[in-house]
């Protein structure tokens, strides 16, 4: 035993010794995991959590605490925020979340602790203490895309647990309150969401010409605590007083006290910025009535859509845009405790077109058209250059592997809206980025000769930038696909909503998937084959459109014994559910039982996954069809 834990000791520092982030290492070091790690140990953490089950039930609760919101009965919503406070579920829900699932779970707070490990989230869960106090969060500043430096404060990981529990004690009574047209940081609504909202209220000839772009000076650093606070119920208010009250811990001032704002990297602090923001498109509505503007309640003349502090109002005159802008800037003193910046704050026609979220809005005679904006791009390419510059000397396949996602990721944000001819423009410029930096390597061969090494031709298509087994992604081949609107005021913590969003997620799903990738997960019916669950629509949104890859599509049977890129042998599985099962069975051996990841129709034979289609089962599948 003593042994075994000094060899464990001993790898693990081997590892640690020569980190680096390549998937090789990733790979040995999950290999070594499961070979020294205890597996019953391990089973007792991961395998035993039976997450179906967890998350079924964290499901219901939020599920009961909604009816409650719906009833108005203070009483029962208390005591469900308690019964989810208090759940052993809930807690290692918000445990997965936050070391498994978050992009920032690598990053420690001031404890320095991450909890990567099962036994080491094992120890967490029982430290877990939702009445403590905050320890202090530490202060991380990160570039701008203007240059400007962002400060963040990170929690510790402790706290970041504890927050997510919160959240979701707090997250289905708000969501089901918001306005219609606020669309930052709530779930199933995407800055796609805000896109498609401006379109529809600018694109026809009568429409509002005149738009109020709103910019709040650093939003999330003035938010005036008391005025939060407020707006919070009474069971809320102690533990989030306390996360907003957390001191700083700045590497150049050291310790401070946190008098505005709500640190920029708990998980709570983008919910509680929609809260403070709550009430704006309601009470402005009001105020544009009552000044005049519209010819009803209802029709106020003014239209509000914002993603968090970005937002845009929409007035039919420029002298009512004028007025407006104090009534904004008023409200926002009084509710939130933020200023209107007012030199950025800009009144312009729809004919000279914004930007908002990335985007530039415009009418060209009278045709709305909304395009990547120029910043946007400019940023994109600058960003690709200074990759190629950095990386003037190594293979061809590495510069494809660190480029392709970066051109995937920007064209899929842009991909629900005008934007082939930007990607057209974007291509050619990327092309004659790596002309100059495979020119550059060559200085003494010929252009010929550069274009035969580096853009060979492939089927049809000249000047591909590519190895012999690598392509570079190009966002000419990256589809136009328009985005599905979610409904205003569907809320899909409300319990009528449900059909609705089950019908939605599986549109907007299919709509961006290939022929084979449609077949995977229909055949599985969406689930995760590993843990049994509905891989959830934000999982499957933010792998379509961020590239993420919390969603994975695998082989059963590993590629070293022989399992084949098939539809047979894929299947759609939760990544941290893919890297676990790895974790215990290695990458040679195959699990003790495979056939419980196959459907009923499916064996192993010979290594490799068969489908058995008998004449019943295929007569059964065409009566199906046909009813
Ligand atoms: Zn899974």
């Amino acid at each position: 035993m003593n042994r075994e834990a000094v060899e464990k000791d001993e790898s693990t520092v081997y590892l640690r010794k020569n980190h680096r982030k390549s998937r090789q290492d990733e790979i040995m070091r999950a290999w070594v995991e499961a070979q020294t790690a205890d597996i019953s140990e391990q089973e007792a953490v991961d395998h035993g959590a039976d997450w179906k089950r967890i998350e079924r039930h964290v499901l219901r609760l939020q599920r009961q605490l909604a009816h409650a919101v719906e009833q108005n009965n203070r009483k029962v919503i208390r005591h469900f925020k308690w019964l989810i406070r208090t759940s052993h579920h809930v807690k290692l829900l918000a445990i997965r979340h936050v070391t498994q699932e978050n992009q920032g779970r690598h990053t420690a707070g001031v404890d320095g602790k991450t909890y990567t490990t099962p036994s080491e989230r094992k120890e967490l869960a029982e430290i877990i203490n939702l009445r403590s106090r905050p320890l202090p969060v530490r202060r991380v500043y990160i570039k701008k895309k203007n240059g400007k430096l962002r400060p963040l404060g990170i929690p510790t990981t402790h706290d970041r647990v504890c927050q997510a529990i919160h959240k979701m004690a707090m997250e289905p009574e708000w969501d089901m309150q918001f306005s219609p047209n606020t669309y930052g940081f709530r779930p199933n609504r995407s800055t796609w969401d805000a896109i498609s909202q401006v379109f529809q209220i600018l694109c026809k000839r009568n429409s509002a010409q005149w738009i109020i772009e709103g910019d709040i000076k650093a939003f999330f650093d003035n938010v005036d605590h008391d005025k939060l606070l407020v707006k919070l119920a009474p069971e809320d208010r102690v533990s989030v007083r306390r996360m907003l009250k957390a001191s700083v811990v700045d590497p150049e001032i050291g310790l401070m006290p946190s008098t505005r704002g709500t640190p920029q990297g708990g998980l709570l602090s983008p919910l509680l910025a929609v809260i403070a923001l709550h009430g704006m498109e309601e009470e402005l509505r009001l105020k544009a009535w009552k000044m005049g503007f519209g010819n009803s309640r209802a029709n106020p003349g003014i239209n509000i859509v914002s993603y968090a502090d970005d937002f845009v109002v929409t007035c039919k005159t420029k002298e009512q845009a004028e007025q407006f802008v104090p009534v904004i800037s008023e409200w926002l003193a009084e509710n939130v405790g933020v200023e209107l910046s007012v030199e950025k704050t800009r009144i312009t026609h729809i004919d000279d077109g914004f930007n908002f979220l990335g985007f530039h809005v415009r009418k060209y005679d009278g045709q709305l058209l909304i395009k990547p904006s120029k910043d946007s791009k400019l940023a994109v390419l600058r960003k690709i250059k200074g990759v190629l510059d950095s990386n003037k000397s190594v293979k061809t396949s590495k510069v494809i592997r660190l480029l392709n996602p970066i051109i995937r990721g920007w064209g899929n944000y842009y991909s629900s809206q005008v934007s082939k001819k930007a990607f057209s423009y974007c291509d050619h410029r990327i092309n004659q980025m790596l002309l100059k930096w495979a020119r550059r390597r060559h200085p003494h061969k010929s252009a010929k000769w550069i274009h035969r090494r580096y853009f060979p031709q492939r089927g049809n298509r000249h000047w591909v930038f590519s190895d012999r087994h690598q392509t570079l992604a190009t966002m000419a081949d990256i589809r136009i696909i328009r985005h599905i609107k979610i409904q205003g005021h569907r809320s899909p913590h409300r319990p009528s909503d449900d059909e609705y969003f089950e019908n939605r997620r599986e549109q907007l799903m299919l709509k961006r998937m290939n022929g084979f990738q449609k077949s995977v997960v229909r055949r599985t019916n969406g689930r995760c084959p590993l843990c049994g669950c509905k891989i959830s629509a934000e999982h499957l949104r933010r792998w379509q459109t961020n590239g993420e890859n919390n969603v994975q599509f695998v082989r059963m049977i590993p590629e070293r014994l022989g399992g084949q890129y098939t539809i047979e042998n894929v299947r759609v599985t939760h990544r941290w559910c893919y890297d676990r099962y790895h974790q215990v069975y290695g990458y040679d051996t195959l699990p003790d039982n495979p056939e419980q990841y196959l459907s009923h129709q499916e064996r192993i034979v010979n290594g490799q996954v068969v489908q058995l289609r008998s004449r019943a089962t295929r007569d059964e599948e065409h009566n199906c069809r046909m009813a």
